[in-house]
């Protein structure tokens, strides 16, 4: 019978729904860094299982804190490379 077992690797949730006192704000930069990649990409739904209304606003916090230089564009303004002295 163990082929007939269905595939559920892991539950994905949304974690903005699961805890409502969860702040989706740019000045939060801690918790969207955990949605974007180490190279400044925002991570697909599918893969963070945020729904869909979250991730709307998600995105837009991601690029907001981006403006206000909480988060980085690309990896090129990340702190952890040094910058080339002249
Ligand atoms: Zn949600």
């Amino acid at each position: 019978m163990a082929f007939r077992k269905k595939f559920t690797p892991k539950r994905k949730f949304c974690r903005f729904c699961a805890d409502k006192n969860m702040p989706l704000d740019y000045k939060r930069a801690d918790i969207l860094r955990d949605y974007i990649t180490e190279r400044g990409k925002i991570i697909a739904r599918r893969i963070t299982g945020t729904c869909a209304k979250h991730q709307r606003s998600l995105t837009t916090e991601i690029k907001r804190a981006r403006q206000m230089a909480l988060l980085f564009y690309t990896t090129v303004h990340s702190t952890d490379v040094k910058k080339k002295t002249i």
